[in-house]
């Protein structure tokens, strides 16, 4: 069979990424009908809108997204079109994993945690006004339902995925009633998990330092929006970079798979950039898919590429370019045997 999935390339170093993991996914032999969907600033003057009507209708057609990142304008201009997106299609659940991955350089090893990032309120909820020429106000929104379902959604993961722990990220001693709602809902689902998965809280600023002193003490993470974007990239930084950093996007009606990182745009077109996260990214789709077995191939072609250390991007400390990583994911993936 072959599945239908839309392909949001993206900006920057977004189309180089899709090509190298497409590459990647031809190996597999699983077989893609790519639906190809542009949205971001050249978007803005084609169509009026940096998120063309088109590119929500064929993920909701398709359920399922591979998307590259997208630049926003930082301070002016247009609404992030990748938080637009995941507004529009509910995607509440943001699942950003920090495995440490051997031939990775990193100070720590043994990380492997997984954030579990509210996706759809809180400051990104795109509520904010100036308050005369000098003051501004941006509007916190925490709710019952969104924090209740984002912790279900980590108690769940954390059982179907064989975790022992949930932590619960927030700063509820300074924002008692926003935060403070988040924390009452985590305990509220918590209870249900009692006896079979571990609970406990950390204040934000804490979790930080303890993230960085003694990562290996967690499991799996459960913020609100704003700390687990923040939180999300530290961790990146636990095991490796950015550079190495997948995600998935999930909501009840479509799932959209992107890499942590931007479009990192002094990198854009010149083949150095690394697709590991894209990549990996594309594993974590092929998960949701079902095709366990490719998804399985193509992380462990992964590992296999940076343990033998001769084809490493350069954020990783090697010279191999874009191109070149994922031909030598892809060979992995199709069982080609390494050539000393
Ligand atoms: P960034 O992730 O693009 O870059 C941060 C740092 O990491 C830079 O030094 C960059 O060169 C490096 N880096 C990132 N990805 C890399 C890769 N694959 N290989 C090698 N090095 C890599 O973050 P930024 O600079 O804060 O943001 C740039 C733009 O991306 C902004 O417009 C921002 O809004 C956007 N952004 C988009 C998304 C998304 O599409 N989901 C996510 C984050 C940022």
């Amino acid at each position: 069979m072959s599945y239908a999935v839309t392909l949001i390339p993206g900006d920057g170093i977004g189309p180089e990424l899709a090509d190298a993991a497409l590459t990647v996914l031809s190996a597999t032999g699983v077989e893609f009908e790519w639906e190809r969907q542009d949205a971001g600033e050249a978007q803005l003057e084609r169509h009026g809108t940096p998120l063309p009507p088109a590119v929500l209708d064929s993920i909701r057609r398709n359920r399922v997204a591979l998307k590259g990142p997208i630049t926003t304008p930082v301070g002016e201009g247009f609404r992030s079109v990748n938080v637009t997106l995941r507004q529009e299609l509910d995607l509440y659940a943001n699942v950003r994993p920090a495995h440490t991955i051997r031939g990775i350089p990193s100070r720590y090893e043994d990380v492997d945690l997984i954030i579990v990032r509210e996706n759809t309120e809180d400051l990104y909820a795109g509520v904010e006004h100036r308050v005369g020429p000098d003051a501004a106000e941006s509007i916190k929104i925490i709710t019952r339902a969104a924090s209740e379902r984002i912790a279900r959604y980590a108690f769940d993961y954390a059982v179907a995925n064989g975790r022992r722990k949930v932590t619960a990220v927030h700063k509820a001693n300074i924002m008692k009633l926003s935060d403070g709602l988040f924390l009452e809902s985590c305990r509220t689902i918590a209870a249900d998990y009692e006896g079979r998965i571990e609970f406990e809280d950390r204040i934000v600023d804490n979790m930080c330092m303890q993230l960085v002193q003694k990562p290996e003490l967690y499991d799996v993470l459960v913020l609100p929006n704003l700390y687990g974007d923040i939180v999300s990239d530290l961790a990146a930084g636990l095991v490796g970079g950015l550079g190495v950093a997948p995600g998935a996007n999930i909501g009840t009606e479509a799932a959209v798979f992107e890499p942590v990182h931007g479009s990192a745009p002094k990198y854009a077109g010149q083949d150095v950039a690394n697709p590991t996260a894209l990549i990996l990214s594309a594993a974590l789709m092929l998960r949701h898919l079902g095709e366990q077995a490719a998804a399985e191939g193509v992380e462990r072609a992964v590992r296999e590429v940076y343990a033998d250390g001769r084809t490493v991007p350069r954020d990783i400390g090697g010279s191999a370019g874009t191109r070149d990583f994922a031909a030598a994911v892809a060979d992995r993936v199709a069982g080609v045997p390494v050539s000393r």
